[in-house]
Parts: C-alpha cells; structure tokens; sequence
C-alpha cells in the first residue's frame, strides 16, 4: 500500500510542508533520526515521521525551544501519557509566565515611549537646544540662536 511506503527526504519535507534542510537539521540534533538508509545511502523514512515532524513544527508554533520538543518526544516514546501530559502543562505554564513577563515589559516600554513622546511637545528643548538633553547631562555646545538685528 501506497501509505506504508517509505518516503525520501524531499517527499516527506513536501508533506510536511518543510524543507529537506530542516529535516537534515532535526536529524543533526537527534529528533529525527532516518527510519533506514537505503541502498545508495539515502535517507528513507517510515510514514510515522511525517507525525513526528508535524509535532515539532506545532510545538514550535506554541513558542517551544527544540529542546522542549526533544524533552517531549523522549517521554512520548516512552508511551506515558500521563507524563507527557504532565511534562506539557509545565512547559505550557512556564511559557504563558514569560508571555506575561513580555507584555509587562512591552507596557512599560509604551509608557517610555508615551512620555518621551509628551516631551517632544512640551519641554524637549527647555534644557538643550541641540540634543532635547536626551541624554542626562549632555556636553552639547549649544550654539546661541540665531539673532536678527535690524541694521539701523
Ligand atoms: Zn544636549
């Protein structure tokens, strides 16, 4: 059957919809290992790796390091369920802290930018002419503005 044939590199990276470099990369760092090798040395994969590339590219999707997805594969090899589930969750829990973290640290940076922005309209020029003092305790020589004597 069609189904259980072994696939080569391109055939399983054009269903996977990756790139034969992409799979040569997962089998450098061991989370995909070629089912053989054929006869000239080609690389032939069995039809349970286009899930297993189709899992990594997922979790990959979820912000997973390749690291994580080796971390699961390994217990998923092991067939507990229960262990991946809960190996998941943990990963999953540390993600939406660091996604948290991110979004703190991107309203802060809004609030930098808002005030910076407010300044502009204000006050940039109050303190120095040349740079706004946007750097605290700028060595600016600020040239005197310009004057405009009538001649008598
Ligand atoms: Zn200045």
């Amino acid at each position: 059957m069609k189904s259980d044939a072994m696939m080569q590199i391109g055939e399983l990276a054009k269903r996977a919809n990756t790139t034969t470099k992409t799979l040569r990369y997962y089998e450098r760092i061991g989370l995909l290992p070629p089912t053989v090798r054929g006869a000239n040395r080609y690389r032939l994969y069995a039809p349970e790796a286009l899930g297993r590339v189709r899992f990594i590219r997922r979790a990959k999707q979820m912000g997973l390091t390749l690291d994580e997805v080796t971390t699961l594969i390994v217990i998923a090899k092991q067939g507990e369920g229960k262990a991946l589930q809960k190996q998941l969750k943990k990963i999953l829990s540390r993600k939406i802290r660091e996604t948290e973290a991110q979004i703190q640290s991107l309203i802060q940076f809004r609030q930098d930018l808002q005030t910076l922005s407010a300044q502009l309209d204000e006050s940039f020029l109050a303190q120095c002419n040349t740079c706004g003092a946007l750097f605290a305790n700028c060595d600016c020589t600020t040239p005197a503005p310009p004057k405009h004597t009538r001649a008598a």
